[in-house]
């Protein structure tokens, strides 16, 4: 039989380094335990004992017993409250630590363009219109005086699709059809919105953009007038006086029609490698609208006059942004966009 002092001795010992409930456990289980405990082991051949000796040692077995429970008992909560210390100390909360701001993206360069036009146009009368991608050939060419030869109408440049009754639209057109087939003139309307033409992207090119037309309707809707709206546009637009040329051109929708130039932003109209030293910029397509378009909107021919006007959206902001590359604004590309 084991002797009480050597189980004393090492229970002693070993509590001491205990330092969490697992040991507590083990240990507890080593000298407690109900099969193979050591003070267990003594307890149970008290029985094999002469009455002199169990007098002797039972006594100071249970004494031990009740000992040993109760330092098992303190450890155990000394180790829990341990534990709640130790989490508390990991989990503290400092109130006066500055809180993490969540990152913040801004509006694309195209968004920004397109908001600061819509308020030039807004502060000169202009309502903001708009329409489907997806279109039929009346509201994409019929309409417009776009005739079955015209080459807009080949396949190559416009998305059909299935079917070919419908398409994604090349232009912003059909919304001056939409929007006259509901309102009456006098009118001022601006279409900004995507477009979508099949052809090969490069630096200037792609096959999704955006444009912006305007159509402004009355009764003495003048060429006159579309200089005075363009003028103002470009110039509070650049924020710099922009004069405009413009030169005879052929557009199905317009008669007459016009090329519109402006005097570069770059240079002021000195001449630089912006303007390939000429002074002037390409820019826009206009002209007084087609009777026939009015006719297809169910306008009675003669009674109105009216200008129409259409410019890439991305090449203003391609301008007013100095982006050297078309194909940047729909990359998406973080390194990109964070630059605006
Ligand atoms: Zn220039």
């Amino acid at each position: 039989m084991e002797g009480l002092e050597s189980i004393q001795k090492d229970a002693q010992k070993e509590l001491e380094k205990i330092s969490n409930l697992k040991d507590l456990e083990a240990f507890e289980l080593e000298f407690l335990g109900r099969k193979k405990g050591r003070l267990t082991a003594v307890l149970r051949s008290l029985g094999t004992l002469s009455d002199t000796e169990k007098r002797k040692v039972g006594p100071k077995a249970q004494i031990l017993r009740k000992d040993l429970e109760g330092a098992i008992k303190e450890k155990k909560s000394s180790l829990k409250r341990g534990d709640i210390d130790s989490r508390l100390e990991k989990e503290k909360i400092d109130i006066t630590y500055p809180g993490l701001k969540d990152p913040r993206g801004h509006l694309h360069p195209i968004t920004k363009v397109r908001r600061e036009v819509e308020n030039i146009f807004g502060a000169m009368g202009f309502e903001v219109a708009s329409g489907p991608y997806i279109e039929t050939d009346f509201y994409n060419f019929d309409a417009l005086n776009i005739p079955e030869e015209h080459p807009a109408r080949d396949m190559w440049d416009t998305f059909w699709l299935k079917g070919m009754t419908y398409a994604l639209r090349p232009h912003t057109s059909p919304v001056q059809i939409h929007y006259m087939e509901k309102h009456n003139p006098p009118f001022r309307i601006i279409a900004p919105g995507r477009v979508f033409r099949q052809e090969a992207t490069d630096a200037s090119h792609d096959f999704d953009f955006w444009q912006l037309e305007g159509l402004m309707v009355g009764k003495n809707v003048s060429v006159k007038d579309l200089k005075y709206v363009l003028e103002t546009f470009m110039s509070k637009f650049f924020g710099k006086k922009v004069k405009l040329r413009l030169r005879p051109s052929f557009f199905p929708f317009v008669e007459p029609g016009f090329e519109v130039d402006i005097s570069c932003v770059a240079c002021v109209a000195k001449g630089c490698s912006v303007c390939q030293k000429t002074g002037w910029l390409e820019l826009l397509g206009a002209g007084m609208v087609h009777q026939n378009v009015f006719a297809a909107a169910g306008y009675v021919r003669g009674e109105y006059t009216g200008f129409a006007f259409g410019v890439g959206l991305d090449r203003l902001a391609l301008m007013k942004y100095k982006i050297p590359d078309v194909r940047h604004l729909r990359t998406s590309d973080i390194r990109f966009l964070k630059q605006f």
